[in-house]
C-alpha cells in the first residue's frame, strides 16, 4: 500500500457489523477485572487503554516498529533517556536541537552523572564524539535551524563502536521520514505538531526497533505515569487519516514561500530543506519523502521581524508547528537558539497559495 492509504487506513480495525470505523475513546480508571488480572485484557488506566492500543498500532505501522504513545514529546524523549542511559553513560545532542530536550540533557541528566557531548547537526558534526558513547540523539531537520544530518550514515558510524542512536523525528513526521528504516533504534515525536496537525492536544511517542524496546518503554510509561488522556490520542488517531493530504497542501505551500522568499529583497536568508540550492537538500531528498511545513528566514533584525508579522493578516503569532494554519513567530524571543533577532520560524498551513503570497507580499513591502 502506498503511504497516503497506509495512513488513511492505520490502526482501523477490521470491519464490525454497526461499529463506528474508529471506536470513540474509552474513559477508564480501572477496568472491570475479578481474580487473577492476568485474565482481564484491560485491568487499570495507568498501564492500558483499547483508545492507545489502537493508536499505538497506527503508529507501529506507520513507523515499522512497536510503538509507544506518551503524554507529550517532551515525555517520549525523557522515557528514551530514562531506558538507555545510566550514571557515567555519554549521550551524544545536536548543540541545535530543540532547547527543552537539551535542557533536560544539560541539567537533570548531567546531575544524574551522565556526560553530555553536544556537536552541530550540519555536516554530520556529532561523528567526531561517539567515542565510548552510549546513546547519540539526532534531530534531522533540526528546530529552529533546519539544519539536516545523513541518518543512514551516522547509524552506520554509531552502530559499529556500538552506540544506540534515536532520531527526533518531530518536524518530519512519520510519513515525511523513517528513522527505524535507516537504521535507527528509536524514532521519537511530538505528535503535537505536524503528525496530528490541528493545534488541538499534546502528545508524542516512541518507535522502536523490536519489543525488547518498547517493553522497557511501556514500562517506563506506567511507572513515571507519563500517560496521554484517552481523548487525546483519540483526537490524535481521528487527525492522522489526513496526514498525507495535509503534508501534501503544506510542503507545497513551503516550497512556493521558500522560493518566494529566498528571491525578496527584504529577506537576508531562507532555510527550506526543499529548496534545491539549500545546503541540506541533498541529504534531505535522499532520506524524506516530504520536506516538512517549517521554513525559516532572517529579515533585518528584530523590529522588522516583528513589525512583519504584525502586518501579516494571515499568519498567526504563536509558538509550536505543524497544523493547518500558517503560523510564525521570531524565535529569538525565546533564549537558547544561536540565531539572529531577526529569524522567523515559519510553520505553513493548508491555506490557498495565492492568498499566502499576496499576504507575504504585502508584509514584506511594508518594512520598506
Ligand atoms: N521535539 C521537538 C523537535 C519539538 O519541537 C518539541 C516541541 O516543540 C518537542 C520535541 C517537545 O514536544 P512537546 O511540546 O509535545 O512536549
Amino acid at each position: 500500500m502506498r503511504d497516503a492509504t497506509r495512513v488513511n487506513r492505520a490502526g482501523i480495525p477490521e470491519a464490525v457489523q454497526g461499529a463506528a470505523y474508529l471506536p470513540g475513546p474509552t474513559f477508564a480508571a480501572p477496568y472491570h477485572a475479578a481474580g487473577d488480572p492476568k485474565t482481564a485484557p484491560f485491568s487499570y488506566g495507568r498501564f492500558s487503554n483499547p483508545t492507545w492500543s489502537l493508536f499505538e498500532q497506527a503508529l507501529s505501522e506507520l513507523e515499522g516498529g512497536p510503538s509507544i504513545v506518551f503524554a507529550s514529546g517532551m515525555a517520549a524523549t525523557n522515557a528514551v533517556f530514562g531506558v538507555t542511559l545510566r550514571a557515567g553513560d555519554i549521550l551524544v545532542m545536536p548543540s541545535d536541537s530543540y532547547y527543552t530536550s537539551r535542557l533536560v540533557a544539560q541539567g537533570y541528566l548531567t546531575e544524574m552523572g551522565i556526560k553530555v557531548r553536544l556537536a552541530p547537526t550540519a555536516g554530520n558534526a556529532q561523528l567526531e564524539h561517539l567515542a565510548g558513547a552510549k546513546l547519540l540523539w539526532l534531530e534531522t531537520p533540526a528546530n529552529p535551524t533546519l539544519e539536516v544530518c545523513d541518518i543512514a550514515a551516522m547509524v552506520q558510524a554509531a552502530h559499529a563502536q556500538g552506540v544506540l542512536v534515536a532520531v527526533d523525528n518531530t518536524t518530519a513526521t512519520a510519513l515525511g521520514q523513517r528513522p527505524l528504516a535507516l537504521g535507527a533504534d528509536f524514532s521519537v515525536a511530538s505528535d503535537t505538531k505536524a503528525l496530528t496537525g490541528h493545534s488541538d492536544l499534546i502528545l508524542g511517542h516512541v518507535a522502536s526497533q523490536d519489543n525488547a524496546w518498547a517493553e522497557k518503554l511501556h514500562t517506563w510509561r506506567t511507572q513515571q505515569g507519563a500517560i496521554p488522556g484517552p481523548m487525546e490520542v483519540w483526537l490524535a488517531h481521528r487527525s492522522i487519516g489526513t496526514l498525507a493530504l495535509r503534508l501534501e497542501r503544506q510542503c507545497f505551500n513551503a516550497l512556493e514561500l521558500a522560493k518566494f522568499l529566498a528571491s525578496h529583497p527584504q529577506v537576508q536568508s531562507v532555510r527550506y530543506p526543499g529548496l534545491p540550492d539549500d545546503p541540506a537538500h541533498e541529504i534531505a531528498s535522499r532520506q524524506m519523502q516530504w520536506y516538512g511545513p517549517v521554513v525559516s528566514f532572517v529579515l533585518k533584525g528584530k523590529a522588522e521581524a516583528e513589525q512583519f508579522l504584525h502586518n501579516s493578516k494571515l499568519i498567526i503569532e504563536a509558538t509550536s508547528f505543524g497544523g493547518i494554519q500558517t503560523s510564525a513567530e521570531r524565535r529569538a524571543r525565546w533564549s537558547g537558539d544561536e540565531i539572529p533577532e531577526g529569524f522567523i520560524r515559519l510553520s505553513v498551513g493548508c491555506e490557498d497559495i495565492q492568498d499566502l503570497l499576496e499576504d507575504f507580499s504585502q508584509a514584506l513591502a511594508t518594512l520598506n
